[in-house]
């Protein structure tokens, strides 16, 4: 891992290609930078481990996720249901919770994966309200999220492209 200064420099390649919504395969990614493919792959377990603590008795569907901060921590997340429902917090948002809890509040990217029973056959985007609780903390141009069939199988996006014209902070600061 580069040092600090490096992280903060860091710019993700463009998701974008001809108006087209390409993701990014791990043969693209930047080798010298923070998210390089062994960063991706070690993400990526970390959130395939999660699949086991996944809390999914209605659904039976289990998510796992894995946060990286710009201090280069790891916080991990799954599912976790409710009978009533509403309460239900997804894999993402836990592990967001869980690191802004203990004081973290800059982030660099985040590996999900999901599947019923905890197969992963497919990648598993995150929902609309996770992506805005990322727009919370995140910059959306840098922020990467990695989608995962496993460690060789993913593909990145930032976060501007999975929740264009997101709002955030910025939109309700006075003039
Ligand atoms: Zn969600």
């Amino acid at each position: 891992m580069k040092d600090e200064d490096n992280n903060m420099e860091f710019t993700f390649p463009a998701c974008r290609q001809a108006g087209e919504l390409v993701p990014i395969k791990a043969d693209q990614l930047p080798s010298d930078e923070i998210m390089n493919d062994s960063v991706c792959k070690n993400l990526i377990r970390e959130a395939i481990g999660m699949l086991k603590r996944s809390y999914a008795p209605y659904s039976s569907f289990h998510v796992g996720a894995a946060l990286l901060t710009k201090t280069n921590k790891i916080y991990t997340g799954c599912n976790i249901e409710n009978a009533t429902f509403t309460p239900t917090n997804c894999a993402e948002r836990t592990a967001f919770f869980k690191a802004v809890s203990e004081g973290e509040k800059d982030f660099v990217a985040i590996a999900v994966v999901g599947g019923r029973k905890g197969n992963i056959i497919d990648y598993c985007p995150p929902c609309g309200v996770c992506r805005q609780v990322m727009m919370e903390f995140c910059d959306p141009k840098k922020f990467i999220i990695i989608l995962a069939k496993s460690e060789e199988d993913y593909c990145a996006y930032t976060l501007a492209d999975i929740l264009p014209l997101g709002f955030s902070a910025k939109n309700i600061e006075d003039e």
